[in-house]
């Protein structure tokens, strides 16, 4: 598939798509049947099927049965860990590989033209943004996932919370499984808006920007009080009525579902003859490279309500600029 038909590229070599970035088709009215359609298989394919699909193996494969898990033991948190670890590894590893070590398409598709690992930088470690983020994946953000999954189950083994059965209530846990990704992007929307608070950006979230080319392993790439902050959203399981199958399609949907936005290109190419996944990375690009706007992925139009919303657009540009020196003006005066 030629990239041009789709978009343009500057003489930095960064290609933009030629579509305006659109918040989600179900909050623009009228409501067109084909534009809903294709919400729908794109809220479900490939990605949040993926984390679900892998929570599911989780539960009927790894996870042991409540007698166990009322007691914290090693072996069984150990295991999770382990997973956890793995199902990180492969998506995280196998996309960096094809896209970002063996550049399998190249920059076609891909927003910035330059790739992270050509360019040193002293603000990662090791100079290297995908050394850092793996790290930092594997040293803080995989515990953390793990602990607060070892927190639900065990919650969940010892009666804590309002847990119930498909069997029991199957429209209930339809509705919150269909729910989860609406909640997730509100969670963060608030959680991120605070992030971006002069001495917590300072202090805390700088990290998880430093990436401003992201790249896969900028995904969980955050420090750890940001990490903890990212994986709470799966605490609502206490608090409405759930099932751990769907608690863990929570954690998969922060832990895995970060590296929607930071893939770095708007399609992935699946086979020779054009194929291709929309990856939904476009909205979340735009926030590591303007800072100041998409705080949310447009799931929810929170970013329009707000007034932070950039549609990719030379009139986003100037939306942007113009907020910005509204914002000097207040801060001088
Ligand atoms: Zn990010
Ligand atoms: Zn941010």
């Amino acid at each position: 598939m030629d990239d041009m038909l789709l978009g343009s590229r500057n003489k930095r070599g960064d290609w933009k798509p030629n579509r305006k970035n659109e918040i989600a088709p179900i909050w623009q009215f009228p409501w067109k049947g084909s534009a809903i359609l294709g919400f729908l298989k794109g809220y479900l394919f490939p990605w949040n099927i993926t984390w679900f699909a892998t929570a599911v193996f989780m539960w009927f494969v790894v996870v042991p049965d409540a007698s166990t898990m009322k007691t914290l033991a090693p072996g069984w948190i150990g295991l999770i860990f382990l997973c956890n670890c793995a199902a990180a590894l492969i998506l995280y590893g196998s996309v960096e590989l094809r896209l970002y070590v063996k550049r399998a398409q190249g920059n076609k598709f891909k927003y910035n033209g330059q790739f992270p690992g050509d360019k040193k930088s002293d603000v990662f470690w090791f100079k290297s943004q995908a050394i850092e983020g793996a790290l930092r994946t594997f040293l803080t953000a995989v515990p953390i996932w793990t602990a607060y999954e070892v927190l639900l189950l065990w919650s969940y083994a010892n009666g804590f919370g309002h847990w119930t059965t498909l069997q029991d209530h199957p429209y209930l846990l339809v509705l919150v499984w269909a729910l989860i990704p609406l909640w997730h992007e509100t969670h963060w929307y608030m959680g991120h808006r605070f992030l971006h608070l002069p001495f917590f950006y300072k202090h805390v979230h700088s990290i998880h920007h430093n990436s401003v080319n992201p790249s896969p392993w900028s995904s969980l790439s955050m420090h750890p009080v940001e990490q903890m902050m990212f994986f709470s959203a799966a605490l609502i399981h206490l608090v409405v009525p759930s099932h751990p199958i769907l608690a863990m399609y929570s954690l998969m949907f922060s832990g895995l579902g970060a590296i929607v936005g930071h893939i770095g290109y708007e399609k992935i190419e699946t086979k020779s003859d054009g194929a291709a996944i929309d990856t939904h990375a476009y909205t979340h690009y735009l926030h590591h490279k303007y800072f100041e706007v998409n705080y949310g992925d447009a799931l929810i139009p929170l970013d329009k309500i707000f007034g932070t919303w950039h549609d990719g657009t030379e009139a986003g540009d100037e939306a942007l600029d113009a907020r910005m020196e509204k914002k000097r003006k207040r801060i001088n005066s």
